[in-house]
């Protein structure tokens, strides 16, 4: 009996698989990835002999039969699911039928395209005393949110947001900010297929004119929309250094010293 590896594929870009991941692709016998999401220049460290196919077509019971099907057959069996696989994907349900079978599964975990897309605009998500707090959320859709999840309580903490599966909605996504408090001059960006090659588009707007920019620029699927009150820092020059530089602050391998501006 073969093990399953959940492998995150990354944001797109082939060198933002993990080693471990990429190794592990190396080694696979059969690789079940979701063409749509995943770029396929990630499968370029597959053995020539490895089986792949693209789970786009399947439903969850015929994805679960193959990777059942195939840890019969090979030691290592991949399913590569893009970003991180533990953020919504299908991991728990796909697992589920694998642990009840016995078969060992192992989960790599992958460069979010949360992530991806604040390096892709140059962005930071938390700031100094503006913001400590990040938020992954999406709006709901056919998945149910839970109650007390709905964006407009979720952006009235005034945090950094970082909002999957919600570009096609993006005029709800500024309605709920809206009414969560956020003033419609608040900064938003929006990343198309971070960090995929010759792919990727950043766009910047307000909350008053980013859906517009969407539509201009016909973004409307696998896009991350981030806001957040650390957004533009870079171009601030009066926010208040971070106290993990401060050196009166005290550290657990640096001890405090005493400093102009310390009070000592
Ligand atoms: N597990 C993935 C998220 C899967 S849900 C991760 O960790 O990133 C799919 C959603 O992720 C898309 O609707 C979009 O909001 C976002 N997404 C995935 N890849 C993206 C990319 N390269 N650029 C921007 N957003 C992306």
């Amino acid at each position: 009996m073969g093990k399953v590896w959940f492998i995150g594929a990354g944001p797109g870009a082939p060198d933002l698989i993990t080693v471990r991941g990429a190794r592990l692709l190396g080694e696979a016998g059969a690789i079940l990835y979701t063409g749509s999401l995943v770029a396929e220049t990630v499968l370029q460290s597959a053995s020539s002999e490895c089986e792949i196919a693209d789970s786009k077509s399947m439903d969850l019971e015929q994805v679960t039969a193959w990777l059942l099907d195939r840890a019969q057959r090979h030691d290592t069996v991949v399913r590569l699911q893009t970003g991180d696989p533990t953020l919504y994907g299908v991991l728990a349900e796909l697992a589920r039928p694998l642990d009840a079978a016995g078969v060992p599964v192992g989960i790599v975990p992958g460069v979010s395209s949360a992530m991806a897309s604040a390096a892709a605009a140059g962005e930071c998500l938390t700031l100094p005393e503006i913001t400590q707090t990040v938020i992954f959320t999406r709006l709901s859709e056919r998945t149910q949110m839970p109650e007390r999840e709905s964006l407009v309580s979720l952006a009235a903490h005034g945090c950094t947001l970082c909002i999957f599966l919600s570009i096609e909605r993006i005029e709800n996504v500024v309605a709920n900010l809206v009414e969560a408090g956020w003033a419609s001059t608040a900064p938003v960006v929006v990343v198309h297929k971070a960090t995929w090659p010759d792919e990727e588009l950043v766009l910047r707007g307000t909350l008053e004119d980013i859906a517009a920019r969407c539509r201009e620029a016909r973004v409307d699927r696998q896009a991350l929309i981030l806001v957040s009150p650390a957004l533009g820092a870079r171009a601030q020059r009066d926010t208040k250094p971070s106290k993990l530089y401060d050196a009166a602050f005290p550290r657990r391998f640096r001890p405090a010293r005493e400093t102009p501006d310390s009070g000592g």
